[in-house]
C-alpha cells in the first residue's frame, strides 16, 4: 500500500445512515481517507427513524459528542423502554424496559428467584424489580452514578442527520449535492469505479457505501447482491408516519400499541410528537389505514402523512466487492424494536475495523456479511416473538400470525424458556437475557420450572430478598425528578 494515498470513501446517499457514517469515519480515519457524500435534496431522505436502543449514547460518546448538545440539537428525550399494550391480548400491557431485572445469580437469571418466589406466595410483579420500569411508568429520569440507569434517545431523525452532517464536514468529509444517474463498474474487476451524477460529474472512489435507502442504488441495482425476502416471518410490509404537537410532558418511553393488522407507535420529542402505523397490506387497506391513524393521535396534525412500502427482509451481501450496504440498504425488518440505526451504527463500527488498508480483502468482507447477518437473524427472530407468541385471533391478521412459521432458532429459544425458564445470550447478541424474559413473558409464556438454584433460599430469606431488591427500585425511583424538568434543566445547562 501507498500510505501516502488515501483511501477514497464515497458514501451514496445522506440520511441517518449515510450521516452516522460520514461523521463516525471522518471523526475516526479522517486523516487517512478521503471523504466524499452524495445525496439529493430533491428525492429527500425517508423521514423516519426516531426511537433508539441504548448502545447510540456509546455511538455519540465514541464520536466525542455532548449529551446536552446533541440533545438540544435533537429535540431529543430519554428513552427507558417501550411499552406493549394490546399484544398479548386487547386489552394487556407489558413493559420491555432496558434495564436489568432483579439480580442474577451466576448459575440462574433472576426470573428463576421470582418464579421461586410466586410459588411461595410472594406475588409482586416481575416489572417491580426493574428501575428502569418504574421510572418511566412514572414519568421520571435521571442520570445515576455508575451508569445505573440504561437508557437510549427518542430524537427528531432530520435533525439527528444536520447534526452528523455538521461534524463530518467539520471533519473534513465534502458533501455533493446530485442525483446519481449511474454507477460506473470497472470492466476488468467488476468492482464500482465510479457514481455519475445527473450534472455530469464522475465521482470515482476505491470503496463504495451504499446509503441509498430501499433504493439500494449501488449493491443491489448495480452489484446485484440479491435479497432474502421474510414476508413469510414478519407479515408488515405498509407504514404511515405523521408529527403532531404534543398534547403533554413527553414520557421516557416509547408506545407500541398492535390493533387489528398491526401496530401504531407514539414517540414523544421535545418539541412534537412522532407517531405512525404500521400494517398488513393484505388485511387492512391504505386509506382505512390513514384514517385510523389520523382518528387516534392527539393533538394538532404538522406534517402531510408520510406513506411507506418495504419488503421485510436482507440484503444476501451486506458488503459485496468494493461495496457496504449501510441503513435500509441493507434490508429492513420493522422498527418495532427500534433495532435499524442501531444496524447502522454496528455495521459502521464494524467496517471501521475493517477498513481495508490496501486492497478489500475478501475474508474482510465474509467477516464483515457473517457478523452483520447474524446480528440480524437474531433481531428478526426477536422481532418474529411478538407477532408469533401471542393469544390475540380476533381478527385474520393475528390469526395468521400465529400461523407463521418460525425459524429453529427462535424455537429452541421459546421452547427452552417455556420448559426451564432458561434464556441465554449467544454471539454478542444485542437482545440480552433479560429482554426476551420481558418480551417472552409479556407475551404470555409462562415457564414450567425453574432452576433449584432458587429453593436453597429458605423462605424467610427468599422474602428479604426480593423485599430488599423491590425496595431499593421503589426508593431510587422516588427520588428521581420529573423527564421533562430534567431534560429542561440538563439542555439548558449545556
Ligand atoms: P433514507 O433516509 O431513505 O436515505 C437515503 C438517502 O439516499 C437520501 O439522502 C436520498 O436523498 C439518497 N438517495 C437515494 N437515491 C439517490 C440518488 N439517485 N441520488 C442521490 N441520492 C440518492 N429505525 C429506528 O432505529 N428506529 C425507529 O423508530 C424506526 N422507525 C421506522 C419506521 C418506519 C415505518 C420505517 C420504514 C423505518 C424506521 N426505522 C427506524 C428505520 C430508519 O428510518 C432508517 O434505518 C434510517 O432512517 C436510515 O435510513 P437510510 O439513511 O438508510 O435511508
Amino acid at each position: 500500500m501507498n500510505p501516502t494515498k488515501k483511501l477514497r470513501v464515497v458514501v451514496a446517499g445522506g440520511g441517518t445512515a449515510g450521516w452516522m457514517t460520514a461523521a463516525a469515519l471522518a471523526g475516526t480515519l479522517g486523516d487517512c481517507i478521503e471523504l466524499t457524500l452524495v445525496e439529493s435534496d430533491a428525492i429527500g431522505t425517508i423521514g423516519v427513524g426516531e426511537s433508539t436502543i441504548p448502545p447510540i449514547v456509546l455511538f455519540n460518546r465514541l464520536l466525542g459528542i455532548g449529551e446536552a448538545e446533541f440533545m438540544a440539537a435533537t429535540q431529543a428525550t430519554f428513552k427507558l423502554g417501550i411499552k406493549f399494550e394490546n399484544w398479548k391480548d386487547v386489552g394487556e400491557t407489558y413493559f420491555h424496559s432496558f434495564g436489568t431485572t432483579g439480580k442474577d445469580h451466576w448459575s440462574a437469571g433472576f426470573q428463576h428467584f421470582w418464579l421461586h418466589g410466586l410459588s411461595q406466595g410472594i406475588e409482586h410483579s416481575y416489572d417491580d424489580y426493574c428501575l428502569e420500569l418504574k421510572a418511566a411508568l412514572e414519568g421520571k429520569f435521571a442520570h445515576l452514578p455508575d451508569d445505573k440507569m440504561n437508557y437510549a434517545y427518542q430524537l427528531d431523525s432530520g435533525l439527528y442527520a444536520a447534526f452528523l452532517r455538521k461534524r463530518a464536514e467539520g471533519d473534513g468529509a465534502v458533501r455533493i449535492e446530485g442525483k446519481i444517474a449511474e454507477v460506473e463498474l470497472d470492466g476488468e474487476s467488476g468492482n464500482i469505479a465510479a457514481l455519475r451524477l445527473d450534472c455530469d460529474r464522475r465521482i470515482a472512489g476505491d470503496l463504495f457505501i451504499d446509503c441509498t435507502g430501499f433504493r439500494a442504488l449501488l449493491i443491489e441495482g448495480a452489484l446485484h447482491a440479491g435479497f432474502d425476502d421474510w414476508t413469510h416471518y414478519l407479515p408488515c410490509d405498509s407504514a404511515i408516519a405523521v408529527q403532531t404537537a404534543s398534547v403533554r410532558p413527553p414520557v421516557p418511553y416509547t408506545r407500541a400499541i398492535a390493533h387489528d393488522a398491526g401496530w401504531q407507535w407514539r414517540i414523544p420529542l421535545q418539541h412534537r410528537q412522532g407517531n405512525g402505523i404500521v400494517y398488513c397490506s393484505r388485511y387492512l387497506d391504505k386509506d382505512a389505514a390513514l384514517e385510523r391513524l389520523l382518528g387516534t393521535v392527539e393533538g394538532q396534525v404538522l406534517t402531510q402523512p408520510n406513506f411507506i412500502r418495504y419488503t421485510t427482509g436482507a440484503r444476501r451481501k451486506q458488503w459485496h466487492r468494493n461495496c457496504v450496504a449501510i441503513g435500509l440498504s441493507g434490508g429492513f425488518m420493522e422498527p418495532l424494536e427500534s433495532t435499524s440505526i442501531h444496524l447502522i451504527q454496528r455495521a459502521v463500527l464494524r467496517l471501521i475495523r475493517m477498513l481495508p488498508g490496501g486492497p478489500v480483502s475478501e475474508r474482510d468482507i465474509a467477516e464483515f456479511n457473517d457478523q452483520q447477518l447474524t446480528d440480524m437473524d437474531q433481531i428478526r427472530d426477536f422481532l418474529i416473538l411478538h407477532y408469533k407468541v401471542t393469544e390475540r385471533r380476533d381478527s385474520p391478521f393475528w390469526r395468521h400470525c400465529a400461523a407463521l412459521p418460525m425459524p429453529d432458532s427462535l424455537a429452541q429459544k421459546i421452547e427452552l424458556f417455556r420448559e426451564t425458564g432458561r434464556v441465554f445470550r449467544k454471539n454478542e447478541e444485542l437482545f440480552v437475557e433479560n429482554s426476551w424474559v420481558q418480551v417472552m413473558m409479556g407475551q404470555g409464556i409462562m415457564p414450567e420450572s425453574y432452576h433449584p438454584i432458587a429453593t436453597k433460599l429458605r423462605a424467610d430469606e427468599l422474602d428479604k430478598f426480593l423485599a430488599m431488591l423491590r425496595d431499593s427500585v421503589a426508593k431510587t425511583v422516588a427520588g428521581l425528578p420529573d423527564h421533562q424538568t430534567y431534560i429542561a434543566r440538563y439542555c439548558a445547562a449545556q
